[in-house]
């Protein structure tokens, strides 16, 4: 796979389907975290769901601002606290935005590119972004979350998770 991979838009059916497992992390499956890192360095996003270019396997990258970039394999959600209402967008859903609930902080555990386990305890957009990345993993959009989802056009029309 080629790196900055094409990602997949609203409608494309692996967007919809319960990721699997990566049972094993070997060179392939870090070679699909570069061109993740890549795609998401690209559109300019704080995260990117292995879905999202095709992939349907339980792995998300992340970056926030001024920091590198991390990838958790076999995420899962262990902790939620709190409630926060944020404004939201998903490049899978280019050019919309719109106001949903998500949790003030999460812990997440996983695996990280090498196989180590890791921990991770997050707040504001990180917990915003680990929410967002994971729900892509169960086939979930943001659009799902609400009804009616308030959206609203953005430009530029393709970013992940912040929506301002
Ligand atoms: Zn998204």
């Amino acid at each position: 796979m080629a790196a900055q991979t094409m990602h997949r838009l609203l409608g494309d059916s692996v967007l919809r389907r319960k990721a699997r497992r990566v049972p094993t992390i070997d060179r392939s499956i870090q070679r699909l975290i570069d061109d993740m890192v890549a795609t998401m360095k690209q559109a300019g996003g704080v995260g990117l769901a292995a879905p999202q270019i095709g992939v349907s396997l339980r792995i998300i990258v992340l970056q926030m601002l001024g920091e590198e970039p991390m990838a958790i394999v076999n995420p899962e959600i262990v902790k939620r606290a709190g409630e926060r209402e944020v404004t939201e967008a998903c490049l899978s859903v280019p050019g919309y935005a719109g106001e949903i609930k998500r949790s003030a902080s999460v812990t997440v555990k996983g695996q990280d590119r090498h196989g180590k386990a890791i921990r991770i305890k997050a707040t504001g957009l990180m917990a915003q972004a680990l929410e967002h990345e994971l729900d892509h993993l169960d086939g979930v959009l943001y659009v799902d979350k609400t009804e009616p989802v308030k959206l609203h056009k953005i430009e530029p029309p393709t970013l992940e998770v912040g929506g301002d």
